[in-house]
């Protein structure tokens, strides 16, 4: 069998959760305070889709989100992206477009997902439900909320993208 290597780029404004994401999905673990590893430009986790092996790469940007010139750098070769935002976090919800863009700009069209993190500060949420699904309807996206702190929905998400791109 021909192993399939996926490289997957989770991006968003800062401390919408991507690095906890990525560390949740990989490692198993949640902290409140993730300090990123220097040197470490991603992680990667081994699952089974249709019988196929996937390795998938995930990508953090590292808190740099702000500096175009490298962040660019981890978008090349990417063949599936997250963007993600968070549910007390209006203006992380609003740069979602953005986003969308800055990635096409570098790598063209390739899978993609929407993903509202912290949905367990629901009673807290400044995005409505309507407006989430109203803009991945728009960007005819897949949705998915979810929750790094207590697991819900971020296995989902990479089987997802995994199953996206072996299907192609
Ligand atoms: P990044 O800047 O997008 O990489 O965000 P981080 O992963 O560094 O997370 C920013 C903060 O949000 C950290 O304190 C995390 O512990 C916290 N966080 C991440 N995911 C969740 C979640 O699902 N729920 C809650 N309540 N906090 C989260
Ligand atoms: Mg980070």
């Amino acid at each position: 069998d021909m192993e399939v290597a996926i490289k997957v780029v989770v991006v968003g404004n800062g401390a919408v959760g991507k690095s906890s994401m990525i560390q949740r999905y990989c490692k198993g673990i949640f902290t409140k305070d993730y300090k990123k590893t220097i040197g470490v430009d991603f992680l990667e986790r081994q699952i089974e889709v249709n019988n196929e092996d996937i390795r998938l790469m995930l990508w953090d940007t590292a808190g740099q989100e702000e500096f175009d010139a490298i962040t660019k750098a981890y978008y090349r070769g990417a063949q599936g992206c997250v963007l993600a935002f968070s549910t007390v976090d209006r203006d992380s919800f609003e740069a979602i477009e953005t986003w969308k863009k800055k990635v096409e700009n570098e790598v063209g069209e390739i899978n993609m997902v929407i993903v509202q993190n912290k949905i367990d500060l629901i009673d807290d949420a400044v995005v409505q439900d309507e407006e989430a699904e109203a803009l991945a309807k728009k960007l005819r996206l897949r949705f998915y909320r979810t929750s790094v702190k207590e697991n819900v929905n971020v296995d989902e998400v990479f089987r997802y993208l995994s199953e996206k791109y072996i299907q192609e």
